[in-house]
């Protein structure tokens, strides 16, 4: 158990919290030039060792370098997608809007952990996509994703879900954050009522471990539920993480037992550098049908590929089951 204050961000911080070996370094370091690195104290805490399930997650490996020849920088094609800045669009009723791009840890196997300039959408660069949204009727839901939107300071992510709630046609809306397991007293009385809106809002939490529930992660979604908002997981099948079918159980139950219910196991994207954490799919299906009838059903996402190329999310099908 470390007991650091600080979110550690580079080698030499990583090498002080013990969780790199001395001599790796210089190695890690190039990685950090490359990728940002991110682990705030919530989840350096939690770490046992750099190869453990989190200690996977979130320390920077000098495998990262190597770029597999199907590897991309842009996987799914989300650029393709944005038609301005802090927008994708691809599914007729619902678009993305990325209001900043950090995020309060740079997961290993994220592609969004290339490392963002200034990663904050300007006031105008806001109103633009306001405009945007607003001069498209089909657009029933805005999924604030980024980066993390639950980094936002209370009351600006207060004034976006305010302008998104006045557009008519927006009937729903939807953050997607790791903050609730990563940095649980972000989530604060402050942010819980931020996120209690007029129109409904469901937080989608992002959380791979089963040990990523701590009693702080717990309390924030507590604060949260207590205002009425409904909670959905949504979690990345990878190596050495979650890859067994009794890892997933314990996930998705703990994920049940905070009041989340499991929406989404995605296939893991093909990111440039992650090729340690790859799970054929074949195995990935094994694993779900493996859970099937073990465990209730309340507690099963669907599992699914997101397609290089922008054509979209699928579900990866179970023949055994047909
Ligand atoms: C994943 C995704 C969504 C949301 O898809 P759901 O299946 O509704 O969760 C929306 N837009 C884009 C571009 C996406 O990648």
């Amino acid at each position: 158990m470390r007991l650091g204050t600080k979110t550690l961000r580079d080698a030499d911080a990583l090498r002080g919290a013990g969780l790199i070996a001395p001599a790796a370094r210089d190695a890690i370091a190039a990685v950090g030039a490359r990728y940002a690195i991110a682990i705030p104290p919530a989840l350096a805490g939690l770490i046992e060792h750099a190869d453990d399930p989190l200690g996977r997650q979130f320390v920077p490996d000098p495998a990262e370098l190597i770029t597999a020849p199907h590897e991309s920088a842009d996987p799914i094609a989300d650029e393709a997608l944005s038609p301005l800045k802090g927008i994708v669009h691809r599914y007729p009723d619902r678009a993305l809007l990325k209001p900043l791009l950090i995020c309060p840890v740079y997961c290993r196997f994220c592609f969004r952990r290339e490392q963002v300039g200034d990663g904050v959408l300007t006031a105008a660069e806001l109103d633009a996509a306001y405009d945007w949204l607003r001069a498209r009727p089909a657009i029933r839901e805005v999924i604030l994703t980024g980066g993390d939107p639950l980094l936002l300071a209370p009351r600006r992510l207060g004034a976006i879900l305010q302008a998104l709630e006045a557009i008519p046609h927006v009937e729903t809306l939807r953050v997607h954050s790791r903050v609730p397991v990563a940095d649980p007293a972000r989530l604060n009385a402050a942010m819980a009522e931020v996120l209690a809106t007029e129109k409904p809002l469901w937080l989608v939490v992002h959380a791979n471990h089963v040990r990523e529930f701590s009693a702080e992660a717990r309390a924030a979604l507590r604060r949260v539920q207590a205002r009425g908002v409904p909670c959905l997981g949504q979690s990345v099948l990878l190596r050495g993480v979650n890859d067994s079918a009794q890892a997933l159980e314990d996930l998705f139950r703990a994920m049940l037992a905070a009041r989340v219910k499991p929406y989404y196991l995605h296939h893991l994207d093909a990111a440039p550098g992650t090729a340690r954490f790859a799970v054929p799919m074949a195995e990935g299906r094994r694993l779900m049908a493996a859970l099937r009838g073990r465990v209730t059903g309340l507690a099963l996402p669907t599992y699914v590929l997101d397609r290089p190329g922008g054509l979209g999310k699928v579900p990866i099908a179970t023949p055994e089951h047909v």
